[in-house]
């Protein structure tokens, strides 16, 4: 079991101007296990996922993606930073699903999932068609390949943006709170598709206020407050004995 974690987080800080987001976080995760994030609302989840794709530049620390640095390459032991083409080659190999949908509107959704493969990745067009059809049904919408996303509910939608993520072939996938901003009766389909893509094989790090889903399908919890990993551990300890005081309290608030 000594194989390099497919996500490692070494002691990463982040502030935006005074407010410090992250304050030294460490974290692996393993290739093919999935790590729910928890944790009350401006504890830094977002802010974590979002350095691991570098959407945000860490203040500190470092992140590896397959053993990869993020962000930079290291050439003699000094940092350069990455070009446009390391840039969107690494962006590629990690997928972001965000909580409210980035869909292009002015495209159906097969259009969505190929532009990604053709223009980033270079795949034939028949190809990638293909693919995203594989992927279409494996999300549930075999039969959406023809709709535009304002004809398709926001569980659907998310459900695309979850097929146009994986057509990009990631090495791991992050989510940010997928559910939160739909009606309720639409969350289920949409945790039975990222419960899928977990089954396969996927490396996933999920923001969610979805207790049952962390339960059923994290191999490890972490309690995020004030910026720090303040509890981790496998879902049963978590949920059932959680340690500190602020892990008991939240629970507390949203079991309730
Ligand atoms: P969570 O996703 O857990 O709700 P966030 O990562 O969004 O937490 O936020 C962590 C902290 O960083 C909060 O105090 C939030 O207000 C702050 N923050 C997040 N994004 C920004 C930003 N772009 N500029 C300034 N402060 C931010
Ligand atoms: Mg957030």
């Amino acid at each position: 079991m000594s194989a390099t974690p497919m996500i490692q987080i070494e002691d990463l800080s982040k502030s935006y101007g005074a407010v410090q987001a992250l304050r030294g976080l460490t974290m692996n995760v393993g290739k093919g296990e999935v790590v729910c994030l928890i944790g009350p609302s401006g504890s830094g989840k977002s802010t974590l996922l979002r350095c691991v794709n570098h959407l945000e530049a860490p203040t500190g620390g470092r992140i590896l993606v397959d053993g990869a640095p993020v962000g930079y390459r290291e050439q003699n032991g000094q940092r350069r930073a990455m070009n446009g083409r390391e840039f969107a080659a690494m962006r590629a190999q990690i997928g972001m699903v965000f909580q409210h949908f980035y869909l292009w509107p002015h495209m159906t959704a097969i259009e969505n999932i190929i532009t990604g493969p053709i223009t980033v990745l270079r795949r034939s067009r028949a190809d990638a068609v293909d693919e995203a059809h594989e992927l279409l049904a494996k999300v549930g919408l075999a039969d959406k390949a023809g709709a535009f996303p304002e004809q398709l509910s926001g569980g659907q939608r998310q459900r695309v943006a979850i097929a146009r993520a994986l057509a990009m072939r990631p090495k791991v996938m992050l989510f940010d709170e997928p559910t939160s901003a739909l009606d309720p009766e639409l969350v289920g389909d949409v945790l039975r598709a990222m419960e899928q893509v977990a089954a396969e094989g996927m490396t996933m790090i999920v923001a969610t206020h979805e207790m049952g889903f962390a339960r059923k399908v994290a191999k490890k919890v972490v309690f995020m407050d004030g910026g720090r990993d303040v509890e981790a551990g496998d879902p049963e300890q978590v949920f059932t004995a959680p340690k500190s005081e602020r892990l008991q309290r939240f629970l507390n608030q949203v079991l309730a």
